[in-house]
């Protein structure tokens, strides 16, 4: 049975997506923390891991109100911005890597695991079968 992925908003285009494609916001103590793992505790939000809702929550004082700050320090919230995304752009590198990856199995390459265990990638063309 599949497992259930938690679902989570996006505070900025209000999309419901899985917890692992959103990034999370906690403020705790007087920081504001990225919580990657999102098991942090503190008063928190999330928002897409897509460059345009970041670009859109740091615009005017959405990222205060989200947070319910009067104000947030301009350097604090640039070096959070800087963090916040480099976490989003690692993370679209990855689902282009695994897009990659889907794109080269639904050509006919594909992994053949032998009797004997050993793994051969294989590509399979007009029915013929040539070992990589
Ligand atoms: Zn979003």
């Amino acid at each position: 049975m599949a497992k259930r992925v938690p679902q989570r908003m996006c505070v900025v285009c209000r999309k419901m997506r899985n917890k692992r494609d959103l990034l999370r916001l906690v403020r705790r103590d007087g920081e504001i923390r990225l919580d990657a793992i999102g098991k942090m505790p503190g008063r928190g939000f999330y928002v897409c891991k897509d460059p345009a809702c970041i670009e859109a929550l740091w615009k005017g004082r959405r990222l205060e109100q989200q947070l319910e700050l009067k104000a947030l320090e301009p350097a604090c919230k640039d070096q959070l911005k800087e963090q916040v995304m480099a976490e989003a752009l690692r993370w679209q590198q990855e689902q282009a890597a695994e897009l990659q990856r889907q794109q080269r199995l639904a050509k006919g390459e594909t992994t053949v695991l032998l009797p004997d265990g050993r793994a051969v990638r294989r590509v399979i063309k007009d029915g013929n079968h040539k070992s990589l």
